[in-house]
This record gives C-alpha cells, structure tokens and sequence, in this order.
C-alpha cells in the first residue's frame, strides 16, 4: 500500500494537501508539531467523508523525532512505504535583518530546510527502491523567488528548496521519484491572517489572496500519474504576481 505523508498536515495549506490526497485514495498520514486539535479535525474531515488518514506527530525540526516517528510507522507497516511526500511544514518569523535573532534565523532554517532534509533523507531509499516510485512536492514561496524585505531567514530557506528540488530530482529521476516545488504567493491561512490584506490585495493582479485548497489542486496534480514527466520544476500560484 503506497501513503502519503504530510508535514504540516494540521492547518491551512497542509491540511488542504492532506484532505486532496485523500480524496484522490490515497491513505494519508498527517503530521503536526503541537496542534493536536486542528490535526484532529483535518483527520474528521477526511474520515467523515470516506478517506483514510491517520496522524504523526513529530518536529520535523528535530532529526531525533523524525527518524523515530518514521521508523516506528515503518515497524507497524512492514508491507507498505510512503510514497507520496509533502514537504509543507513552515514557519515565519519575520524581522529585518539588523534586528534579526539567532533564534529567528535559525527557527526558520530548522523547520523549513533542515526538516525537508531529515524527512526527505529517512524516506528516500524507500521509495528509490520501490517499482512504482514515488512524489515528493516542496512547499516554497513567491519570497523564494523574489525576496522580501523582512524575510531574509524566510526567503533564504525557501529559495534553498528551490536549489535543493532541482538538484534531488537528478538524483531520483532515474528511479522513477519526480521532486518538484509549489511557489505560493499570498495564501489565506493562520501564517497571513494578520497581515494588511486591504493593501497587499491591491498588488495582485487578481485582486485576491489564494485558496488553500487552490495550492492543494496543484500539489495533487504534481503526486499524480498525469505528472510523471515533470520533475526539478518550481511551480507558482500566485494571482499573477511577481
Ligand atoms: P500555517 O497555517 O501556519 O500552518 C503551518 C503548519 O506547519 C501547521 O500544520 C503546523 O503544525 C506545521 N508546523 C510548523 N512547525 C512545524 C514543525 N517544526 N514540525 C512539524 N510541523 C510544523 O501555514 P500555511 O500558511 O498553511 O503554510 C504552509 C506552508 O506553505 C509553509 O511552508 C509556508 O511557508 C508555505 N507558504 C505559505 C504561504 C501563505 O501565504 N500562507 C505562502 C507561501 C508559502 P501545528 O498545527 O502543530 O502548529
């Protein structure tokens, strides 16, 4: 049985990815760090309406807890592998950078880059070595792209995604596990729900914030069949804003 794995599972763009996946029949794995009510309800969602998922909780940050929690799911499943891996989990902690904590730039690193290597790493040889393959989709940003003033931990992580998605999917591609990344621009959920949507809507062409089930459309596609010869690609949504 192939699953899928999503970090950030919870809330917001993962739990849209999460309830996608399992839509498509594929049975999901939702991770979360500490919120364990809203891990619990992207859960119900899915199961109410007919899918299978089941939740993990672990600090992608931390290589410690990764490799535990994977290991112990790879015990208890002897005859089935994660096939499908999304790579979601992200924070912000936005600051210029002459006022920048080592906290700030490091918690921002940890999460976003250092726990795409620690979960991507663990369930690589898995997947290399399986017939069908597998997907992993990275969640980027349009920051990573173009760099925004108060995010220089924020846009260096994700543009290191970016570096990485290329450079892991030479590695894979012969072994049929395509690597691709997703660009958002402005998405509603928890991490933009205190910003200026008034004024930041007025710079997107299409005049609005995007759906994380928009975002979720995408990443569906990308752990399809129909997305077999696309890999090493960064892929935005973002209303038409660069
Ligand atoms: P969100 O609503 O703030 O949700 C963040 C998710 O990440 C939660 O499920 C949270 O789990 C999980 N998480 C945070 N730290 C974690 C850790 N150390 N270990 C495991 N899980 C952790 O964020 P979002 O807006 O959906 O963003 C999802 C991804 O898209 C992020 O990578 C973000 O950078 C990226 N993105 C977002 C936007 C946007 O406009 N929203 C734009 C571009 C890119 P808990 O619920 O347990 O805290």
């Amino acid at each position: 049985m192939k699953y899928a794995l999503v970090t950030g599972g919870s809330r917001g763009i993962g739990r849209a990815v999460s309830i996608r996946l399992a839509a498509m029949g594929i049975p999901v794995i939702i991770n979360y760090q500490s919120n364990g009510k809203a891990a619990a309800g992207t859960l119900e969602a899915i199961t109410s309406s007919g899918g299978s998922a089941s939740l993990m909780q672990f600090d992608v940050s931390s290589k410690e807890q990764v490799e535990s929690a994977l290991g112990q799911w790879e015990q208890a499943h002897p005859d089935d592998y994660i096939a499908y891996l999304v790579n979601n989990a992200g924070i912000g902690r936005d600051n210029v950078m002459f006022m920048m904590s080592d906290e700030q730039w490091h918690d921002v690193l940890d999460v976003s880059l250092n726990g795409f290597f620690y979960v991507t790493r663990y369930l690589l040889p898995k997947m290399m070595m399986r017939k069908h393959g597998g997907r992993i989709v990275n969640m980027s940003s349009l920051s990573g792209l173009k760099g925004l003033a108060g995010q220089t931990n924020y846009c260096a992580a994700k543009s290191a995604i970016i570096g990485a998605t290329r450079a892991l999917a030479q590695e894979t591609a012969g072994r049929n596990v395509t690597v691709n990344a997703v660009a958002p621009g402005f998405i509603e959920s928890d991490m933009t729900k205190d910003l200026p949507v008034e004024e930041l809507t007025k710079m997107i062409p299409m005049k609005r914030f995007g759906k994380p089930e928009e975002v979720a459309a995408l990443v569906g596609f990308l752990c399809s069949d129909e997305s077999a010869y696309i890999t090493g690609q960064t892929i935005s949504i973002n209303g038409g804003m660069f």
